[in-house]
């Protein structure tokens, strides 16, 4: 059963927002977490979802992931998300797309979408057609394919993780195992390979693993093997939740630092990769290259500007591993304090200041 308003409590948010459109078959759930720290910005996920709830409480984790996203790499933005429920291959129609802008132009900015799964870039520009409030499209100063600058920032927050975990500052000597090799794998593939670091990789579609041996000299391995790899640091660029119980214990890293949102399985095994004495960069932190390109679209999109910004998430995760090194807690608890520190100084003030028209 829906307990709406405990759930609302529970999670933090200010505003969850329900329309649907009758023609397209539009059904989409607004979750706005936090407006604290400027509008709410989240990508929009068309998934089947095979109950209305599972949408619902899908919409409350994410959009509240991206408030901490948001305040973790010091933009002024707030968390939100959107599920649009439905399949993306047979229900995403011209018309679903459009009523879907129609809405968050309804909004008046407190909400601005952008591409998640089941979205494409040429889905943003549909909806732009609709509203101010879209990030992330390829036409009129969109920013398209975040992936290469949510691959750098993985990049330079794996050197920080490699430098606490005293490992120093060459990547020349290390060998990383990448699960996943699609967008962000590639392209950080390209990076570590630039570095001198030995690529070992696995992907369930092999042709992606191919090209990375092919273009980088990377070794493949079995999906189910990369666990078991031995190397300094194992990058989940693919699922989440694969850090868990079954697979921490067959870990042979010292730092697991890559892209895949939401890794751990659970609170619990962020304290078990501690005890196991491995270093884990948080992934919201380490994966925020993507949030902060689209972001930087709303002042004027600069290229120079978002490479300083993305790189500066060296800092993030030095920061972060620094403050859970002396305060003897897990990394991820650190990130989150960091934080929500950052949303509760702001909240006092309270309103947010919507994009410009
Ligand atoms: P993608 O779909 O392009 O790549 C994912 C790759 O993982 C694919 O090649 C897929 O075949 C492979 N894969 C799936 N299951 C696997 C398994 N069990 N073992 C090995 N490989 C497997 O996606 P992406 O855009 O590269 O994103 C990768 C991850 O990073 C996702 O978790 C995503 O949520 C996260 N992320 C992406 C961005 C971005 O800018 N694209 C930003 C932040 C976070």
């Amino acid at each position: 059963m829906l307990d709406l308003f405990k759930d609302l409590d529970t999670y933090g948010h200010e505003q969850l927002v329900f329309f649907q459109d009758k023609a397209s078959g539009l059904k989409v759930i607004v979750g706005i977490h936090s407006t604290a720290l400027g509008p709410a910005l989240g990508g929009c996920r068309m998934w089947p979802y095979k109950d209305e709830s599972e949408a619902f409480r899908d919409v409350l984790r994410l959009s509240r992931g991206m408030s901490y996203k948001a305040a973790i790499a010091g933009l002024a933005l707030g968390g939100g998300k959107a599920v649009i429920i439905g399949d993306s291959h047979t229900q995403k129609t011209e018309a679903l797309l459009k009523a879907f802008g129609k809405y968050v132009e309804a909004l008046g900015g407190r909400y601005i979408t952008a591409e998640d799964v089941g979205m494409k870039v040429q889905d943003i520009d549909t909806i732009r057609t609709q509203t101010r409030f879209a990030v992330g499209g390829s036409n009129e100063g969109g920013s398209g394919d975040p992936s290469g600058m949510t691959a750098l920032g993985t990049f330079q927050g794996m050197k920080a993780a490699v430098k606490a975990a005293g490992l120093g500052e060459d990547l020349s000597s290390l060998t990383i195992a990448i699960q996943g090799v699609g967008n962000v794998g590639y392209h950080l593939s390209s990076y570590l390979s630039a570095a001198g670091a030995k690529l070992v990789v696995s992907d369930i579609y092999a042709a992606n693993a191919e090209r990375v041996r092919d273009d980088f000299g990377a070794s493949i391995v079995a999906p189910e093997d990369i666990y078991t790899v031995n190397c300094d640091v194992f990058a989940p660029c693919a699922l989440g939740a694969i850090l868990n119980q079954r697979t921490i214990p067959l870990l042979k890293c010292r730092i697991v630092a890559g892209a895949a949102n939401n890794q751990l399985e659970t609170e619990n095994d962020g304290f078990a990769l501690m005890k196991r004495g491995i270093v884990y960069a948080p992934d919201y932190a380490i994966n925020g290259g993507g949030l902060i390109n689209v972001a930087a679209e709303l002042d004027g999109y600069n290229k120079e500007l978002v490479y300083n910004k993305v790189n500066k998430i060296y800092n993030t995760i030095a920061n972060i591993l620094s403050l859970a090194e002396s305060e003897g807690i897990p990394p991820h608890v650190a990130a989150d304090r960091i934080a929500e520190q950052k949303l509760n100084e702001k909240k006092e003030c309270g309103s947010h200041q919507a994009i410009k028209a």
